[in-house]
């Protein structure tokens, strides 16, 4: 059941009605259920039980401390993919001994910062890594934990910007290359060689590529330790969908998004596991926040056009980005339950910014909308607010978590002062302006 319903009319959070909420928050504001997060989190793990699993939520998706402690005191890891994310999952009360550090392009500096924290494993994904991270590890008199991540050339199916696990994608290590890339990670001083990671893209909406590419995670594991390398781990990386128009939002019937269930994930896991008695890795992020979420917005003009009736709301792509990224698809309901019997009309909601790209949903039927009215954004919670951007100088929108009928600002607003107060005048213009900007003080 969504933490999103009507009760009495006003959609709810949890039990908090949303216009009590925007009218104390302000729109445009991230909305986050602590239930509809701890529910996801538990199915997860429970799916999983029995499978030495460590779940390592993928923070990229939504970075707030609050969202990351939530899940976090239930037991959760953490996937990070740069410093800042070591960083944000360490505040947040996430142990060093349940990080895994993925990315294609981690920097020294970053490398040494997990290394002094003691984080449990890094998914290497070249040689060039692979020999910086032993230099580094070695200067310490340490071994660095690591999986290499293999690039297993399976099509994920998914949208072309987040499949990650085809050849010409910039991920992983060449499956075919594997082998060699082990026998060298086994002769640097200081790698220790642990396991085998693959994470083939995100929001899958099916099996068969998570199957395939476990499969050959799973067998590259076993020629490894046919060869002498003890390995004790395999990262099932991330990438589970879930169902944008899915039927507890749509009421339909629409197959064509029907997102995998957890059963079949498992099975597919445990196939491909059979024999291999390691420690399970796994980094799901969408999957666990993204119906924990939604984005509130009001309705600034509504506006007839000659072709389009447009609803001018005010969150933008600034805000959530991936309809116009990816063409996304996010439902929308009103916060005041429209009659029964009202006939829908075909709207498109749009932002304020300046561009033509800046839509949040287009040919959408919803009830009739006017100048005022608070919508709700849906399945907002998994790369919404992290993908914000201060475009058009619009500050960043405050994040808000729920849990009963309590709720608190988990992140404030953007004030303008902070927005603009990060630049800095050069001395030869600082005589020329007043206000919050100051000169560098060198
Ligand atoms: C993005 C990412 C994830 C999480 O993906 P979801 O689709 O949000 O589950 C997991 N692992 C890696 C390496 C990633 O890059």
């Amino acid at each position: 059941m969504s933490a999103f319903t009507y009760r009495g009319g006003i959609l709810h959070a949890e039990t908090v009605p949303l216009d009590r909420l925007a009218a104390e928050c302000g729109t445009p504001c991230w909305v986050y259920s602590s239930a509809a997060l701890e529910r996801r989190y538990l199915d997860f793990a429970a799916a999983f039980a029995g499978l030495n699993a460590t779940i390592c939520y993928a923070l990229k998706a939504n970075g707030n401390q609050a969202v990351i402690a939530t899940l976090a005191r239930l037991g959760a890891g953490a996937d990070i993919v740069s410093e800042g994310e070591l960083r944000r999952a360490l505040a947040a009360g996430v142990p060093a001994t349940k990080i895994v550090f993925a990315g294609v392009g981690k920097t020294a500096a970053e490398m040494a910062a997990a290394l002094d924290a003691g984080i449990l494993q890094f998914n290497v994904e070249s040689e060039s890594e692979l020999r910086q991270l032993s230099a580094l590890a070695a200067s310490r008199d340490r071994r660095a934990p690591v999986a290499l991540r293999i690039n297993p050339d399976v099509d994920a199916r998914t949208h072309a910007k987040i499949t990650t696990g085809k050849s010409e994608n910039k991920f992983g290590i060449d499956i075919a290359r594997a082998e060699e890339v082990a026998r060298l990670a086994a002769g640097l001083p200081g790698i220790d060689l642990k396991g085998i990671a693959v994470h083939i893209g995100s929001q899958l909406a099916e099996i068969d590529p998570f199957r395939d590419a476990f499969a050959r995670a799973a067998d590259v594991a076993r020629r490894l330790i046919a060869q002498g390398h003890r390995l004790a781990r395999l990262d099932f990386g991330g990438g589970l969908g879930v169902p944008y128009r899915g039927e507890a939002l749509t009421g339909g019937n629409n197959v064509a998004d029907a997102a995998p269930g957890l059963a079949d994930y498992v099975a597919a896991v445990r196939a491909a596991l059979r024999d291999l008695d390691v420690q399970l890795v796994l980094e799901p992020g969408r999957y666990l926040v993204a119906e924990a979420g939604i984005l509130l917005a009001r309705v600034i003009y509504m506006k007839d056009g000659r072709a389009k009736r447009f609803a001018i709301v005010d969150a933008a792509m600034n805000d959530l980005l991936r309809p116009a990224l990816y063409e996304a698809y996010h439902p929308i309901r009103p916060v005041i339950e429209p009659e029964p019997d009202t006939a829908p009309l075909l709207t498109d909601v749009v932002g304020p910014v300046c561009e033509t790209g800046d839509v949040i949903a287009v040919d959408r039927t919803l009830p009739p909308l006017k100048d005022g009215d608070l919508i709700a954004i849906f399945m907002a919670g998994a790369y919404g607010s992290v993908m914000s951007s201060t475009y058009n100088a619009r500050p960043l929108a405050p994040e808000i978590m729920v849990k009963d009928d309590r709720f608190e600002i988990v992140r404030p607003r953007q004030t303008y002062d902070q927005l603009i107060g990060l630049d800095r005048l050069p001395q030869w213009l600082e005589e020329t302006v007043a206000g919050p900007v100051r000169r560098v003080r060198r």
